[in-house]
């Protein structure tokens, strides 16, 4: 499962150690669940396959079925922890026309509430989703949010 698979944008951060060292706050046998770099709201979360695939279709049948049921246990916790009411966004952006930044297949959570800055603005998102990673841009830091959320799912980064 390591992701020795080229990429033509260069470095996959997905299959790179050292970022699911500093980002996965939860894991399965197939999934992991990552903190966004550059998150644009608070909570904002990558899920994605273990294995370096770029579409859905691509995964085994346990791999999606694996991530979906991640997306179905992370979501209701990240909602309650950033009190979004019951309301977030899932997005995937997927083949080389769809505006992902990424090719490893990855679907982003992003908890909403009544609140957000995003509210009355909700193409803005979609604009700041591709915007904030293409500048580096982080709207808060990212260790304190992946230690909290660390602790709440109990997860330890075993050897790899
Ligand atoms: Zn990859």
């Amino acid at each position: 499962m390591s992701g020795k698979v080229s990429n033509k944008r260069g470095k996959d951060p997905f299959c790179d150690p050292g970022n699911i060292m500093k980002q996965a706050y939860y894991e399965t046998k197939y999934t992991y669940v990552l903190y966004n770099l550059y998150p644009v709201i608070k909570g904002h979360t990558l899920i994605i396959p273990k294995r370096h695939v770029s579409d859905l279709e691509s995964l085994t049948r346990p791999e999606a079925v694996d991530m979906i049921d991640t997306i179905r246990y992370v979501t209701p916790k990240l909602l309650k922890i950033y009190k979004a009411d019951s309301s977030y966004n899932l997005v995937a952006q997927i083949g080389p026309y769809s505006g992902r930044s990424q090719e490893h297949l990855h679907i982003h959570i992003i908890p909403r509430n009544k609140y957000d800055m995003y509210r009355d603005y909700n193409d803005r998102l979609y604009e700041d989703l591709r915007k904030y990673e293409l500048k580096r841009i982080a709207i808060h830091k990212i260790e304190p949010e992946v230690e909290k959320l660390r602790k709440v799912f109990k997860y330890k980064l075993g050897p790899r």
